[in-house]
């Protein structure tokens, strides 16, 4: 190569540089962050089996908002919150205040949840799993309405410091989940399975300030936030790689989104070294994600949103309900309760459930998918199969957690994720074998595929 050559080359190869900085910079991004640890002890979430409240924490639990604007002007903003769930009754009340206190449409509102086991139980969320006392009750009411307020002021903040940045999303590996569907002659149990399907992708969406310095980083990974099982509030592995993320990289907010970790667990697991062990593996996999080459992210910013009437199996009747009130099993009794309590009211049970599913697409650069509930993670590796690895971002738990959301392959198995932990979220039975197949054929209609 001669050197009028290599000049000519250099000052494409800058101009080239300079205008893709100046295009993906279009992006504007915004953080804000509350904290929502609650002041007074309150039961924890998660597990059927606990007998007190709350003892204290170990680190404070966050409600952490990500705002976007893309070139159009047109705004979107993620919030990924270190709770259990996000519940339907909260989602949609937080959605009606951005709507009407921003005018962000509802497609353009994502809210998540980690599914920490160590958050206080808030309403609506695993409505069978505790009989709570009044006290207890009445502080969970008392918690939920200061969380939607925390949350929007989360969401205020980022709007408030919008800012161009370059965005960049690429893909880090981390090797602690494990399939819990442990495949034995009398069915599925919940243990270890080696031979089990895993998914350890780490995505990771990087927003660089215009002095290059990190502003945030969204990551996720499909893997249940159960290390901890104590009396503590705690982000769990999730709070503690957020916390490894923003040591690292000062003045950057780190957030977790978790991914189709339904049938994932970490291990090994039950002690608090493991879970900070868990969260510095993954913020590693976040690190390594960005020291490799990550791919542009530009705009426009295109999202959508919809709610199918996903399928549950034939309803039980009235004297199979009566039945069911005399268990020995308080949870199934529970659930007959409240079920016939329905049946005197309305005269039926819903046969289907308003199941929400979401696709951001940043032009054609970046989907974010976020589906509801617990989802196995047979959809995310399915879904990246069929739609891209290259370009899938895929997100659970967001914008309600209605139940587990089996596969068609975990219906047909059975085990606690198949149907047996319907009972907690006081759905009547399993969901009907066309799930999987109903909620990737709207992915895919969401996705314009
Ligand atoms: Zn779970």
């Amino acid at each position: 190569m001669n050197p009028s050559t290599m000049l000519r080359t250099a000052t494409v190869l800058v101009s080239c540089t300079t205008a893709s900085l100046a295009a993906a910079q279009d992006m504007k991004v915004g953080v804000g962050r509350q904290v929502i640890t609650p002041e007074k002890p309150m039961w924890l979430a998660g597990y059927a089996s606990r007998i007190a409240p709350s003892e204290g924490k170990v680190h404070d639990l966050w409600a952490k908002a990500l705002a976007f604007e893309d070139e159009t002007g047109a705004r979107a903003v993620i919030v990924t919150t270190d709770l259990l769930t996000m519940p339907a009754v909260l989602a949609h009340a937080v959605a009606a205040q951005v709507q009407e206190r921003w005018n962000i449409p509802r497609e353009r509102l994502m809210l998540t949840a980690s599914h920490t086991h160590c958050s206080p139980v808030i309403q609506d969320g695993l409505v069978n799993m505790y009989g709570l006392d009044e006290t207890q009750a009445a502080l969970v009411g008392e918690y939920s309405e200061g969380l939607r307020v925390l949350i929007a002021a989360s969401i205020e903040q980022a709007l408030q410091n919008l800012e161009p940045c370059l965005l960049t999303w690429g893909v880090g590996e981390a090797n602690f989940a494990g399939n819990r569907r442990k495949y034995t002659l009398d069915g599925v149990t919940n243990d270890f399975n080696p031979i089990g399907v895993v998914d350890h992708d780490v995505p990771v969406l990087l927003a660089k300030r215009s002095d290059g310095s990190p502003k945030a980083l969204l990551f996720g990974y499909a893997c249940h936030n159960t290390t901890l099982s104590f009396q503590l509030f705690c982000g769990d592995y999730a709070g503690f790689a957020q916390l490894a993320v923003e040591k690292a990289f000062p003045g950057c907010t780190a957030m977790f989104a978790a991914g189709c970790g339904g049938d994932q667990n970490p291990y090994p697991r039950r002690e608090l070294a493991l879970a900070e062990q868990h969260g510095k593996s993954l913020a590693a996999a976040v690190e390594s994600a960005i020291q490799a080459d990550m791919a542009v992210v530009k705009g426009p910013l295109r999202a959508t949103y919809k709610e199918i009437p996903l399928a549950l199996s034939e309803p039980p009747t009235r004297d199979m309900l009566e039945e069911q009130l005399k268990s020995a099993d308080k949870y199934v009794a529970r659930r007959a309760q409240a079920l016939i309590a329905t049946l005197d009211s309305s005269g039926k049970l819903d046969t289907s459930y308003p199941y929400p599913v979401q696709v951001w697409q940043f032009s054609d650069t970046l989907q974010l998918t976020a589906l509801g509930g617990e989802v196995v993670v047979d959809y995310s590796l399915r879904l990246k199969y069929e739609l891209g690895r290259e370009k899938q971002f895929v997100i659970a738990y967001a914008n309600d957690v209605p139940a587990y959301i089996p596969s068609l392959r975990v219906l047909r198995e059975g085990g606690y994720e198949g149907a047996g932990a319907m009972v907690y979220y006081g759905l009547y039975g399993p969901w009907a074998p066309a799930v999987e197949e109903d909620i990737i054929s709207v992915v895919h209609e969401l996705s314009g595929r």
